[in-house]
């Protein structure tokens, strides 16, 4: 049995994100539809999640007031704290509507057990090599902490999918070579390739398979076997149409060689979060 972390979980807050988001939310996820409020306690939600192989989740705030919702860092925080052995905060921080978005990172990885960024160029609304971005990519080049960036499609009204370009990334490689970057959703929809590329050339680059269809990562990236080792695990969890566990399974039935598979479901995950 392969040890799991899931990179990419969200808290259940009905109340902070916008309706749309909501809307969206309920429609896809079979565990909100049957787990619904309970899920508002990380207990529960963690019970879940282990239930189902994971050893270890992320879990990710969303600040994008302009589309999708406020789940601020402090809400992650306090949530992770009940089960702090399991459950990982990132921070969320918003260039475009936090009046020092650096400093508000700063002081969040001064006092919380933060372990990564995520950043959502589509639902804030800047490319990810927006010059605004470099002090807070240094931040988290000098902490050692990843930097997980929405990259693909996404369905929510008033997304602005061109800031996911991810050739954009390519300025963030060159000007931080030490800064691990996650591309979230490997490019979904539109950019696979240079995703794919971008993985492979750049030693600190990786692709979270969130909100990819498990059974078409060998039709989305050809390369699969090869690039498998810079790919690490997630779900999106609630928000996604299986279980997790069917996701793990389905992984597992791509027949990758067992080292890639080993370091795409838990290795390079516990690296780079000091595991
Ligand atoms: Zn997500």
């Amino acid at each position: 049995m392969t040890r799991v972390i899931d990179f990419h979980t969200h808290p259940y807050r009905p109340a902070d994100l916008t309706p749309a988001m909501w809307q969206f939310v309920r429609e896809t996820s079979p565990t909100v539809r049957e787990h619904g409020d309970r899920l508002v306690d990380p207990h529960y939600f963690a019970d879940l999640l282990r239930a189902q192989g994971v050893e270890h989740a992320v879990v990710l705030p969303e600040h994008c007031p302009q589309t999708s919702g406020t789940v601020r860092t402090e809400t992650v925080i306090e949530w992770c704290a009940a089960e702090p052995d399991f459950l990982i905060p990132f921070a969320s921080v918003d260039i475009n509507s936090d009046p020092d978005a650096a400093a508000l990172l700063e002081g969040y990885l001064d006092t919380a057990p933060i372990r990564g960024l995520k950043l959502y160029p589509s639902y804030q609304f800047y490319y990810p090599n927006d010059p605004r971005l470099y002090p807070i990519y240094d931040i988290c080049q000098t902490a050692r902490i990843p930097v997980l960036l929405h990259i693909g499609s996404s369905v929510i009204p008033g997304t602005r999918i061109k800031y996911c370009d991810p050739v954009c990334l390519d300025d963030v490689a060159v000007d931080f070579p030490d800064l691990t970057v996650v591309m979230a959703h490997g490019g979904r929809g539109f950019w696979y390739d240079v995703c794919a590329f971008l993985a492979l050339h750049k030693p600190n680059f990786y692709i979270d398979v969130s909100g990819l269809v498990p059974a078409s990562l060998r039709a989305h990236y050809p390369d699969l076997d090869r690039l498998a080792h810079k790919m690490v695990f997630g779900s999106d969890w609630p928000a996604m149409p299986k279980s997790v566990a069917a996701n793990i399974a389905a992984i597992g039935a791509l027949q990758l060689p067992q080292h890639p598979l080993e370091d795409l479901l838990f290795g390079n995950a516990a690296r780079m979060l000091g595991l």
